[in-house]
């Protein structure tokens, strides 16, 4: 197995309305909609489109509160996050700690999928959010 990082899993898109951003999508786009999930810890609700082996990821919030909630106030509807597949998520967040990266999460936390995700502080990308997943063989 190499250790490293795979591809691009899915890009997230916050939006205000799911339902209403999947007739693009879905009907208009003709992107294969994976269905919908609710992430409670993040308070937001979630729905995957395929493009070959990435995703779209849909994200509206369900509560103010809501780290997504915030964004759409301050910039409105559009790129929340660009996620990468790592296959050792504990060690590649030792790595980037090592090497003075500035992360948002020091620990993986569970997200859509039960995926084990990590995000990366903007400071040190370039202004994008970054996540890092793997996926979770249960
Ligand atoms: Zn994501």
């Amino acid at each position: 197995m190499t250790m490293g990082t795979e591809k691009i899993d899915h890009i997230g898109i916050a939006v205000k309305s799911i339902d209403e951003k999947l007739v693009f999508y879905s009907e208009l786009l003709g992107l294969k909609y994976e269905g919908s999930e609710e992430v409670a810890e993040q308070k937001v609700k979630t729905a995957f489109l395929k493009v070959g082996e990435s995703n779209l990821e849909l994200l509206e919030p369900t509560s103010p509160d809501s780290a997504v909630a915030k964004y759409l106030e301050s910039r409105g509807e559009g790129i929340h996050h660009i996620a990468l597949a790592v296959n050792n998520i504990e060690q590649k967040i030792e790595e980037l700690i090592q090497k003075g990266v500035r992360m948002i999460d020091e620990k993986p936390r569970i997200g859509a999928h039960n995926k084990k995700i990590a995000f990366i502080h903007p400071k040190s990308t370039g202004g994008i959010l970054l996540e890092i997943c793997e996926e979770q063989l249960i």
